[in-house]
């Protein structure tokens, strides 16, 4: 049985107070215990929610780290920097870093890289843009985005690693894949893992789903064989609405 996973990609929205109300409100309701809940708020705020969930089931991931480990790296972030604060997961990989900070398959497998040597998990983010699915490319987009990222891994660093798929075209547009659309990819996708690795490995992995995830969409999506889950950015500011996605399964 794969983890089944709803996270939250907070960007950056939510100063200290509204952390504290958001955090404080989805503290109050009753979780699933088998469904993994994480938030990943603002590096300024990591400290702050650790300290808030320490009683709750809901963990905290960081939305970025410097592939460094210390060093001349003005404004960065470095893992032991996040793990000192209590975090162990980090997302990597999210099309706005992609798009708008130029990271690139080969500067995510280094990060990839510091991030499991020093014993984190991972989110890792990917999925076409919209010219590419329109061209039929979108399957050769997401191998390539995984074989450079991902495929020199061995087996073992797996453990560590879950996979987002967010195609780029459904993210913060309203638009969403379709369940189909979306289960073609994982089960894609799953196929892939097979092929480098093996089928037992690709049973294991959770592949969650991101792109305009909402309460009236998520349990057609959730329903899919292939999707364990969600990595949700609009909807996870509304503590109602990314617990009514946390009990679509
Ligand atoms: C995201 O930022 O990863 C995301 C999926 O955003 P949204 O849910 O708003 O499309």
């Amino acid at each position: 049985m794969r983890d089944q996973i709803v996270a939250g990609n907070w960007k950056m929205n939510n100063d200290q107070n509204e952390t504290q109300s958001l955090l404080n409100e989805l503290k109050k309701y009753n979780k699933p215990e088998k469904i993994r809940i994480i938030v990943a708020p603002a590096f300024t705020q990591l400290s702050q929610s650790v300290d808030l969930l320490k009683d709750d089931i809901i963990t905290v991931a960081a939305q970025n780290m410097n592939l460094a480990v210390s060093g001349a790296h003005t404004g960065e972030i470095s893992v032991n920097m996040l793990k000192g604060v209590g975090v162990n997961l980090v997302v990597l990989g999210h099309s706005e870093r992609r798009s708008l900070y130029h990271e690139n398959n080969l500067t995510l497998a280094g990060k990839v890289n510091t991030a499991l040597e020093a014993g984190m998990e991972i989110i890792f983010c990917f999925g076409e843009q919209l010219e590419e699915r329109k061209s039929n490319r979108h399957f050769n987009v997401v191998k390539e985005q995984l074989s450079e990222a991902l495929f020199s891994l061995s087996v073992a660093a797996w453990s560590q690693i879950i996979l987002a798929y967010e195609p780029v075209w459904a993210i913060g547009t309203g638009e969403t894949a379709s369940p189909d659309q979306a289960q073609e990819m994982h089960a894609y996708i799953r196929s892939l893992i097979q092929e480098h690795y093996n089928e037992n490995l690709a049973q294991k992995v959770s592949i969650l789903y991101g792109g305009s995830v909402k309460p009236g969409n998520a349990e057609e999506i959730f329903s899919m064989q292939d999707v364990d889950g969600g990595l949700i950015g609009g909807a996870s500011l509304n503590s109602d609405d990314f617990m009514a996605i946390v009990n679509a399964f």
